[in-house]
């Protein structure tokens, strides 16, 4: 039997490259070098237990990660002959994915499996359209029964059967690096990661709930937390240190790194115990979680950087998304994170529930106040997208906050708000954003200039995109200066 696993397409029909991350949000970029790959880690577990667990020719291909358009995709999933294609796609991709699929399956019969976040939101939809298996939520299980043909009916979590528990992470083998390879996502990488770090996963799930977020509400549907085993942790990197010897660091890639105290000091303890504190670490953190304690055993650890989610200032936007966050208390943390050598790096979200121009405005203020203390050295901005499947779809299809004409392609975080408030409306939204991302460039550039980094960075830019990605990142901050400019 002959299964392909497949992620999204990677350039979408406007000739927009995909940064494809269903359980979080997907975005298209026109500027290629502006692109990166996130490793599909849902599949690549998927495709790693399905090559333990059964007998059959199993391919695992990243139409992101090859920059393929949906003809060439289309060209290279035929060519391999499917009987079973399986594809996680994101709402913003899944018009595009989903003809690619439907025609597969008229030329070869392929039977079509697709799983994540916009399968779960909309399976009914899917099943119309001629999908013919739709998978809930977490779906590495799901998918394993559904191949080694257990009985429909008797598979949790296929649709419309009712969800499957939670699973114990640690059944899971390491994910797939045979049919991709798990350094290329680190070649060129995540914009922000500062060396090549291959991304990794040493826990599941967040305890909190906040109504935007796909991976809490569409993929567990609960609040949770689980931890992998350290011991098999310190393998898996020991195994891609081996692996890969220029692979320089780990992005611990997972919602909610830092949940329990004493499994960061376990882990920090066995990275330096299996001497891999040489290595660069990062990770995504929960500043609600964060402590000194933990952030000292970090930096004897290795760990450069913490990523946290700050999303806003406005106590009135995080009480209508569902995180209570204290900025002093935040603040401080980030100080105290600096001041020992850890690199801080932030998100911020606008036209959130609950948000207006004056509420925004607060957040732009307090990014401004962070980055000029020098207690934020890097941010990403996005503007709070209403995936379908999440509290925040309902509420703004509920309100008829919904943007009039929209269709799938513009449920992208990066660019397009999907959500016109009656008094906040998207066009406005969109400028808030682009008014931060000006401000942000601006203070970027003074800094650089003022701390004499600006020739390091345009080294570093030249040294991973080469002279055009050089000129096209100059001219885009040359732009940027003079908005900014302008617009004061
Ligand atoms: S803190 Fe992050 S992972 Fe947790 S629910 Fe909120 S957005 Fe999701």
């Amino acid at each position: 039997m002959k299964i392909v696993i497949a992620n999204s397409i990677g350039i979408d029909k406007n000739r927009n490259y995909i940064i494809h991350s269903p359980s979080r949000w997907s975005e298209g970029v026109r500027n290629k070098y502006h692109w990166f790959a996130y490793y599909p880690w849902e599949l690549a577990y998927l495709s790693s237990l399905l090559k333990e667990r059964i007998k059959a020719d199993i391919c695992f291909l990243d139409g992101c990660l090859m920059r393929l358009d949906k003809q060439a995709y289309y060209n290279l999933i035929l060519k391999e002959k499917p009987e079973i294609l399986i594809m996680e796609s994101s709402t913003r991709m899944i018009d595009e994915n989903t003809e690619l699929a439907l025609d597969i399956k008229k030329i070869i019969g392929t039977k079509l499996i697709f799983v994540g976040q916009h399968a779960s939101a909309f399976p009914d939809e899917m099943l119309e359209k001629g999908i013919d298996h739709l998978c809930i939520g977490e779906y590495e299980y799901t998918v394993l029964e559904l191949i080694q043909g257990k009985a429909l009916k008797d598979i949790s979590g296929l649709f419309p059967n009712a969800r499957r528990p939670l699973l114990d992470i640690n059944s899971l083998p390491w994910p797939e690096d045979t049919d991709v390879s798990r350094f290329a996502y680190a070649m060129p990488g995540e914009p922000s990661s500062e060396y090549h770090e291959i991304q990794m996963y040493t826990s599941r799930g967040c305890p909190g709930g906040c109504n935007f977020c796909v991976a809490r509400h569409i993929y567990y549907a609960q609040p949770n937390w689980r931890a992998r085993n350290i011991k098999n942790v310190i393998n898996e990197i020991i195994y891609l240190k081996d692996k890969y010897p220029r692979m320089q660091g780990v992005f611990f890639d997972e919602e909610a790194h830092n949940v329990k105290k004493e499994f960061i000091m376990e882990l920090t303890q066995a990275i330096i115990d299996s001497g891999l504190d040489k290595l660069k670490f990062e990770a995504m953190c929960d500043l609600r979680f964060l402590s000194e304690e933990m952030l000292e055993a970090m930096k004897k650890a290795g760990y450069y950087k913490i990523r946290v989610g700050i999303e806003t200032a406005s106590e009135k936007v995080m009480d209508a998304v569902g995180k209570r966050i204290d900025i002093e208390l935040m603040k401080k943390k980030l100080r105290f994170a600096k001041k020992i050598g850890i690199k801080t790096y932030g998100t911020f979200t606008f036209g959130a529930a609950g948000s207006d121009e004056k509420e925004d405005q607060k957040t732009i203020d307090l990014m401004r106040n962070l980055l000029k203390e020098n207690i934020l050295d890097n941010l990403q901005l996005s503007i709070c997208t209403p995936q379908p499947g999440t509290p925040f779809y309902n509420y703004v299809k509920e309100n008829n906050f919904l943007r009039n004409g929209l269709c799938y392609k513009d449920f992208d975080g990066g660019n397009i708000a999907a959500v016109s408030y009656h008094d906040y409306d998207y066009k406005k939204i969109e400028s808030m954003k682009q008014k931060a991302l000006v401000i942000r460039d601006h203070i970027f550039l003074e800094s650089k200039i003022k701390n004499q980094n600006f020739m390091r960075w345009c080294v570093s830019v030249f040294r991973k995109h080469g002279i055009l990605g050089f000129i096209a990142k100059a001219f885009n901050r040359f732009i940027g200066e003079l908005k900014f400019q302008f617009k004061r």
